[in-house]
Order: C-alpha cells, then sequence, then structure tokens
C-alpha cells in the first residue's frame, strides 16, 4: 500500500519520496517504526494461492475408477443381503483414503516448507546497522541496499545508483538490462521500464550497486498488481515419478486384464458368480500399485527434509535424483572448499615482505618484517597500501555481541580488518577520502577501482599531487599487467619489466604458499573521468603500484574427508577457482584433489584449446584456476560431452549459466547472489563442498529406499495375484475373500513400503560408482527379485491354503491359513528388503525402528481379525488350533529362510 496521497514516486525528488515516508537513509527506520508499519502494511509476500480443500482431496482419493467400482460392488452386496460387507467395504474406501489424503498433505507441506527455506532475503539499514533479513520483512520506508546478483525484494525508488543495472523481463518482458539513476523522471504516465529511478520487486540487478527506499510491499508492489496470473505454480515431477505414473498405468492394465482372465475362470470353475466379482474386485484393486506414486513423492520429501537437516535445500525435486548419479564435482575453492574467513597474513611492500598477526576478523594483530617492529619509513609505505585497499572496498565491520561480523566479501573484508589492525577504521577513511564514483568488481576482470577526493592535509597528497585519486585492487598478475609506474620512498618511478617479472615471482612465492593474493595500485587524476570515459579501459591503465596483500583461507577441516569419500563414492572432484594458479594447487594439494599426474588448466590456457582438446584434457584435470564464470559453462559442456553427470557450485550472477547448464546446478547459501540461488536446483545453507556429498548419499539413499519400496509393493502384489489365480485355475475354489484382499493390502503393505522409504542409508552406499542414469528402476536385479519374491510370497499361501483344504476339508479355516500366510509372510519379506545383497544377519535385522514399528502395528491388527470373535465374522475368520498356528508361523517365517540363503550364497560366492 502506498500511503494515502502519496506522489508518483518516479516524478519527484529523493527528498520528497524520503519526506513523504519518513525515511533517512542514513539510519534507516527504527525497529517500532518498522512494527508499526508492519502493522499497517502487512507482510512483503504475495498471497499465495490457497491449497486445496479437504474435500477435494478425498474426492480425489476416491474417484479413482476402481474405487468407484468397488463401492458400486460393496452397494450391491448390501442389497444381495450382506450388509456387513458393504460397512466393512465403505470402511476400507474411507480409511484408504484417509491414508492417502494424510501422505498427500504430509508430501504438499513439506515441499511448501522448502520453498519457504530458499525465500529471499533482503539487505536492509535499520537503526544505523546494515543487517541482512527475510524479504518478508520488509515495509515502505526501509532503506535496502542493492548489489549485482540481488534480487529486488520490495518496490522501490533509488536514493544512490552506481553503474546500476537491473533485469526487469518478469515485469516488461525486455530482456536488455535497463540503466537506472537517481533523477526524477519528469513525465507522468510512462511505462514501467521508463522510470529508471525506480526497482521492482522480482527483477534483478546485474550491474552495480545502490540504495533505495521502499515505497510499496506485497501485493501493492507492481509484481503484485499481476501476480494472480503468476502464483499458480507448477508442481515439478522427477523422471523416476514420470517413470512409475507411466508404470502404473501398465501395471494396472495388466493387472485388469488378469483380473477379467480370473474372474472368468472362476466362473467356468463354478465358483458363485457374485462371489467371485467380488474377489475380482478386490484383488484388482489391491493388484494395483496406486499407492506407488504417493508413496515416492512422500520417500522424495522426506528424503529431502533429510538434507536440509545436512544443509542441502533442494530447490527442483528431480535434483534429488539426478544427485545419486552425480560423477563429477565441480567445486568453488573459496568458501566451498576454504573457510572463506580471510585474514590477510603477509604484505609485500617495497620489497619487504610483512608479517601480520591476528585471527579472523577481529581487529587484533601486529605488523612486523622478520620479527622485528616496522620503522617509520615502513609504515609510510604501508598505510599507503593498506588505505587503498580499505577504501577501493565495499565490506563493513560490525562489531557484534560476540565478536565481529563481517558483511561482504570476505577478501575484502580482511583488507579491512588489516587497517584498522593498523589503526585506519574504514568508515574514518570514506569521511576524508569520500569515494566520488568506482568500477565494480567483477570476476572476468578480477579487480576494481574506486575514485576519492583527495584530503589535502593527508600526508599522501603531495605525492599523489591532484585532488583526485583512483585506487584499484585485484589480482596481481591482472593489475601488474596495467602498471607501469611504481611508489617507492615516497616517489612515484618507471617500473621496468624486469621489476615487474620480479614482482610476478613474489606473487607466485606467496601464492605457492596457499596464499590468496590481491595487489593494490593507484593513479591520479586531475577531475573523475566524464561518463563516457568511466570505464575500465580508460581508468584502469597506466597504474602505479603500490604492494600486495597475501590472505590466508585454510581449508574447511572436513573437505579432506570429504573429497576422500567423493572418489571412493566414484566421483571426481574438480577445483574451478578464479584464484592463482599456485594458490589453488597448493589448496588442492592439501586436500587431495589433486594427484600425481593431474592436469592443471588456467584461464588463458582454457581460452587457447579448442572444444574437443578440452573434452581429451578435462579426463585428468583436477584445478581450472583463474578461470571466469563464462568458463565454468565451457567447462560444464565439455565434462558433458564426455557422458559425465555434473554437479556444478556457482554463487555470483555470472555464475547463473552454468548453474543452470549443470546436471546439479549448486548455489551458495550464505554468500550466493539471488540470480545464482534462481539458477540452482540446490542451495547448500553452508556453503560447504563436504554437504554436496552428503547431498549425494542422499540422493542415493532416496532412490535406493524408492526401489525397496516399490520392490516390496510389487513382489507383494504379485504374490496376492499368484496366490487367487493358481488356486483358481487348480480348481481349489477362492483362497481369499474381496475384504480379507483388500484389508491385505491397505494394512500390511501401506505401513512397512512407507517404513522401507526412511531406511537409513545402506553400509557401503558410498564405496561404489554412481547409478548408471539410463537404467531404469527395474534395473540390477530388482524386476527378477520382485518375479521371483512374488512367486514365493504366493507359492507359500498357496501351500498353507491347500495343507488346510485337504487335511481339513474345511473352507473357512483354508482361508484363515491363508489370509494369516499372505500376511504375515508379507511383514516378514519387509525385512528383506533392508539390504540387497549383504545378509540381514550381518546388517542387522532390527535397524530401522521405523519399520520395526510397522510390522509390530500390522502386526497387531492382523491378529486382532484373526482372533477376536466380533473381528471374525466380518473377516470371515475361525479362530485356528495349535497345529494350524504352527503351520502359518512355519510358511509366514520363509521368506527370511529362504531370501537370506539366497544372500549368503551370492555374497559368499564373490567374496
Ligand atoms: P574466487 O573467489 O574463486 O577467487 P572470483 O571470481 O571471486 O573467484 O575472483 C577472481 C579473482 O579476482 C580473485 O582471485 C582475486 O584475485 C580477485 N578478486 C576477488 N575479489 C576481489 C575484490 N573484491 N576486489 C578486487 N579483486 C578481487
Ligand atoms: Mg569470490
Amino acid at each position: 500500500m502506498t500511503p494515502n496521497g502519496s506522489p508518483q514516486w518516479h516524478t519527484v525528488s529523493v527528498d520528497e519520496v524520503l519526506q513523504h515516508l519518513e525515511a533517512t537513509p542514513s539510519t534507516g527506520l527504527s525497529e517500532q517504526e518498522v512494527e508499526r508499519r508492519r502493522s499497517q502494511y502487512g507482510s512483503n509476500e504475495l498471497a499465495e494461492e490457497p491449497g486445496r480443500s479437504l474435500w477435494s482431496m478425498i474426492w480425489g482419493q476416491i474417484s479413482e475408477p476402481l474405487i468407484l467400482v468397488l463401492i458400486v460392488a460393496g452397494l450391491i452386496s448390501g442389497l444381495m443381503g450382506e450388509i456387513v460387507d458393504t460397512f466393512v467395504i465403505l470402511a476400507i474406501v474411507i480409511l484408504n483414503a484417509v491414508l492417502g489424503v494424510v501422505q498427500e498433505n504430509k508430501a504438499e507441506q513439506s515441499l511448501a516448507a522448502l520453498k519457504k527455506l530458499s525465500a529471499p532475503e533482503a539487505r536492509v539499514i535499520r537503526d544505523g546497522h546494515t543487517r541482512q533479513i527475510p524479504a518478508s520483512q520488509l515495509v515502505p520506508g526501509d532503506i535496502i541496499l542493492l548489489e549485482a546478483g540481488a534480487s529486488v525484494p520490495a518496490d522501490a525508488r533509488l536514493i544512490e545508483a552506481v553503474n546500476l543495472k537491473c533485469e526487469e523481463a518478469a515485469l516488461t518482458g525486455e530482456s536488455v538490462p535497463v540503466d537506472k539513476t537517481v533523477d526524477p523522471v519528469v513525465e507522468e504516465k510512462v511505462g514501467l521500464g521508463d522510470m529508471v529511478n525506480m526497482v521492482f520487486s522480482s527483477t534483478t540487478v546485474t550491474y552495480g550497486r545502490a540504495k533505495a527506499v521502499v515505497t510499496a510491499t506485497g501485493m501493492n508492489t507492481q509484481i503484485g498488481k499481476i501476480a494472480d496470473l503468476l502464483q499458480t505454480t507448477e508442481q515439478e515431477t522427477t523422471p523416476l515419478q514420470r517413470k512409475l505414473a507411466e508404470l502404473g498405468k501398465v501395471l494396472s492394465w495388466l493387472a485388469l486384464g488378469l483380473v477379467v482372465v480370473i474372474f472368468f475362470a472362476g466362473l467356468l470353475r463354478n465358483e458363485p458368480p457374485f462371489e467371485m466379482f467380488m474377489t475380482s474386485i478386490g484383488l484388482a484393486v489391491a493388484a494395483i500399485p496406486e499407492g506407488l506414486p504417493a508413496i515416492v513423492t512422500i520417500v522424495l520429501a522426506l528424503g529431502v527434509q533429510r538434507m536440509i537437516k545436512r544443509n542441502a535445500i533442494i530447490r527442483k525435486l528431480p535434483a534429488v535424483e539426478t544427485l545419486g548419479t552425480a560423477t563429477v564435482i565441480a567445486s568453488d575453492k573459496t568458501g566451498t572448499l576454504t573457510q572463506n574467513e580471510m585474514t590477510v597474513a603477509r604484505m609485500y611492500v617495497e620489497g619487504q615482505h610483512i608479517d601480520v598477526t591476528g585471527n579472523g576478523y577481529e581487529p587484533k594483530g601486529d605488523f612486523s618484517i622478520a620479527g622485528k617492529e616496522l620503522g617509520a619509513e615502513d609504515k609510510a609505505a604501508l598505510e599507503l597500501v593498506l588505505t587503498a585497499g580499505a577504501l577501493a572496498n565495499d565490506a563493513h565491520l560490525e562489531k557484534g555481541e560476540t565478536g565481529y561480523d563481517m558483511i561482504g566479501d570476505p577478501t575484502e573484508g580482511a583488507l579491512v580488518v588489516a587497517a584498522e589492525k593498523f589503526g585506519l577504521t574504514a568508515p574514518e577513511l570514506n569521511g576524508t577520502w569520500p569515494r566520488i564514483a568506482e568500477l565494480p568488481f567483477d570476476s572476468k576482470r578480477k579487480r576494481m577501482t574506486t575514485f576519492h577526493r583527495v584530503p589535502a592535509e593527508s600526508k599522501f597528497a603531495p605525492v599523489i599531487g591532484t585532488e583526485v585519486v583512483a585506487f584499484t585492487k585485484g589480482g596481481p598478475d591482472v593489475l601488474l599487467s596495467l602498471c607501469d609506474r611504481i611508489y617507492r620512498n615516497g616517489e612515484i618511478v618507471p617500473l621496468t619489466e624486469d621489476e615487474k617479472a620480479a614482482l610476478l615471482d613474489v606473487n607466485l612465492q606467496m601464492a605457492g604458499d596457499a596464499l590468496r593474493v590481491l595487489a593494490m595500485a593507484f593513479r591520479p587524476w586531475d577531475q573523475v573521468p566524464g561518463s563516457e570515459d568511466l570505464t575500465f579501459e580508460t581508468v584502469e591503465t597506466n597504474l602505479i603500484f603500490l604492494g600486495f596483500a597475501g590472505m590466508i583461507d585454510p581449508p574447511r577441516p572436513e573437505e579432506k574427508l570429504a573429497v576422500k569419500q567423493a572418489k571412493q563414492a566414484g566421483i571426481r572432484p574438480i577445483m574451478v577457482t578464479g584464484d592463482h594458479k599456485a594458490t589453488a594447487v597448493a589448496i588442492g594439494q592439501e586436500l587431495g584433489i589433486i594427484e600425481p599426474g593431474d592436469a592443471v588448466i588456467s584461464g588463458p590456457e582454457l581460452d587457447a584449446m579448442s572444444d574437443d582438446e578440452l573434452r581429451e584434457k578435462i579426463k585428468r584435470t583436477g584445478v581450472f584456476a583463474r578461470v571466469s564464470p563464462e568458463h565454468k559453462v565451457r567447462i560444464v559442456e565439455a565434462l558433458k560431452a564426455n557422458n559425465q553427470v555434473v554437479a556444478m557450485t556457482g554463487d555470483g550472477v555470472n555464475d547463473a549459466p552454468a548453474l543452470k547448464r549443470a546436471d546439479i546446478g549448486a548455489a551458495m547459501g550464505i554468500t550466493g547472489t539471488d540470480v545464482s540461488k534462481q539458477a540452482a536446483d540446490m542451495v547448500l545453507t553452508d556453503d560447504n563442498f563436504a554437504t554436496i556429498v552428503s547431498a549425494v548419499e542422499e540422493g542415493r539413499t532416496i532412490y535406493a529406499n524408492i526401489q525397496r519400496a516399490i520392490q516390496y509393493l510389487l513382489s507383494c502384489n504379485v504374490g496376492e495375484i499368484i496366490t487367487i489365480f493358481s488356486a483358481i485355475m487348480l480348481g481349489l475354489g477362492r483362497p481369499l475373500t474381496a475384504i480379507q484382499i483388500l484389508w491385505v493390502n491397505l494394512v500390511t503393505d501401506g505401513l512397512p513400503a512407507l517404513a522401507l522409504g526412511v531406511e537409513p542409508p545402506e553400509a557401503g552406499i558410498m564405496d561404489r560408482p554412481p547409478r548408471d542414469p539410463k537404467a531404469g528402476v527395474f534395473s540390477g536385479g530388482v524386476g527378477k527379485r520382485i518375479a521371483l519374491q512374488g512367486l514365493m510370497v504366493g507359492g507359500l499361501t498357496l501351500i498353507g491354503y491347500y495343507w488346510a483344504l485337504s487335511t481339513r476339508g474345511d473352507m473357512t479355516l483354508a482361508r484363515t491359513v491363508a489370509f494369516g500366510v499372505l500376511a504375515f509372510s508379507q511383514l516378514v519379506h519387509s525385512f528383506n528388503m533392508r539390504t540387497s545383497s549383504q545378509p540381514l544377519l550381518k546388517a542387522g535385522i532390527f535397524g530401522n525402528k521405523w519399520l520395526n514399528w510397522a510390522v509390530v502395528a500390522s502386526a497387531f491388527l492382523q491378529i486382532i481379525v484373526m482372533t477376536v470373535p466380533a473381528f471374525e465374522s466380518i473377516f470371515d475368520t475361525v479362530t485356528l488350533g495349535w497345529k494350524e498356528f504352527q503351520v502359518v508361523a512355519l510358511l509366514a517365517i520363509m521368506p527370511f529362510v529362504l531370501v537370506e540363503s539366497v544372500k549368503w550364497i551370492t555374497t559368499s560366492k564373490e567374496a
């Protein structure tokens, strides 16, 4: 909502806008004021489409054709006098529907929770502090900060804009970024695309940075006004889900065909037509794996929740499956393999190495040369280098309650902290050397420049000699090639090629010690170049070299193990970094990413390579150094051309194309830009390489669990069909009533199948190579096992039935025995699913507590319907004698004995 009588924001001056919104750019709103405004304007969210109603969900469950047929059949039963049957069938249908709805709800809720987790954030100034908050908490009048890669969190009027460009395709359809300025637009009636002093929610910043005041939030934003067109988010399905949906159809028709055959076979065998019809319908309902898609969704959803606990947020569900097939993880170095808590440890100024002490971002530490304190001359030179580093810088050091917080790029933060150790604080420096223009950092140029007014009283004013100075910092090799002079003994002197080469050697030496090295330079200007000339080609040349700062960025302690695990699991880690080759190699070796014989390719070398050449070389490359985001796309392409399944990390604006191209794009949750997160399949909330490896493990586990549930359900269904089909064919009558079949299907299949879906990772799941993405769910012996194990369950039930029928001659008793064997053998069989080849007696039988409970609960229910007299009449059962009980128990335990024996035999043969 814009306050009543608010002006057309784009037509008036910044001051008027601020006055109207009662906002102060330097301090922002106070928290009390924010609270007040939030109660007035609501939260900054687009209204969600209401979810499906309970009734429509229940109807969705019941309106399946077969279920309808079942209901009708139940009603007919009633008309024919079997009132109890009618109620039992209806009860089963309802129970089934409720279970289905609960499952569906659970799946939907967890997916909705996921969406919340990847909700956008905003950087805002409140109470005089810069902080990162969920974008939903913004209110009109909030002062927000934007930078390249951010998605604009609300509609806002620009207060300050530096080279700002926004991509507004979501609103205007125009995909070319728009240049933004702060000046008022005179015309009132212009299109959104021409309101160049405004930024709009849901668009993205592609370049530069800005400060802006929020003018509209939530549904009052421009995107909110058209949001009802956008809110219908299609639920994404995974390839497996789609394949299973298709498979389900095929299986349904197959089962249906069989049931029809069974029905007519029964008629030919003189079974009573109506009972035969009921049994066939019951069998059809039971045999069709209608619960499979729901179970798969739940297993996926639960798996995704487990991944969240391990710091990976899945943005696109299909990624879960792809993760299990990953063969390469191409990872950034800085912050992903390393801690990204940079600390300047060594500087190189005027031919001398200066050691810097201190840890992290706490600005406490000393400077020394070979253990000795610095002399006055050393200090003077160092001061200018530190000043340059702290000024060509956008990071802020904030003193929090528990310690120091760095807001911004850690590389820059390290320089701010180093300067402060020397007594130069960034806010003060920025006060005396006001910034008047800049060329922001981008990872292709690998440098940035800021222009400052030179304070007349500064001791450096005479050397600089002009009123304006440009400070440039960036990668040493890049920067040195742009320098032609050097600052030495307080003078500016020419830089010879030999000296340059010597400086490059120093850089190499520092980088070889795993230091991330940045160089600082400056150049005097009479005035800031006009906007025509404010380009890096004109500005970043003829620079005067100042010195190097080398920062340590230690590897995260867990990465060495993660790299090892990845390799063990047949996944090749590759480091892709903008940093110098020597730094990258030092870290790569430390982590075990590079092994003897592995190649290292630099960005320029990559540029010189053809695609084919790259395809060949990449097979043995462990590190790509000094690369730009554009190179990442080529790296992904080359790997994919070699049939690799590639996970690739990224954080910057320009990483988006590579993230999209990769099979699994992984964005950084902490340091990543909004643009990269939106392009990614997965967000790592801890920016950690090891998290990708954990996610792969979860991905493999989820797929294995889905296979377990499928194998279990289908082998049980095959067992049911075989039992009835063979009995009818052999002229043994109907071994189970419709209600018995429906019961087994509902109670003994459903719960264990779900429990199998949350099976913990099987031992050794990360010791085998990745799954072949082209292999179907039935590969690896799953299809064969379904058939054989179905035969087993069916055979055992049939044996029980035949035994009772032939020795006791009582149909009801024989059915009760069959009912018991079918239900209990399936429950026992569910434990077999826990391992595919390893014997359970070795792996532990009861390791999945969910399965234990599911089986106990199902068994309990089954015992009740077989023993409590009231249920006996409903389920058409009789109490079994001791002998019958023994037979049921013996047959029910057989699935374990048989399958376990096979496991022992096959594993001992392999060993
Ligand atoms: P990475 O973080 O993997 O090194 P980047 O693309 O962020 O990759 O950076 C590339 C190079 O640019 C860095 O190695 C460093 O030399 C330089 N650099 C990084 N950040 C900055 C910055 N804020 N200002 C100037 N130069 C930078
Ligand atoms: Mg970086």
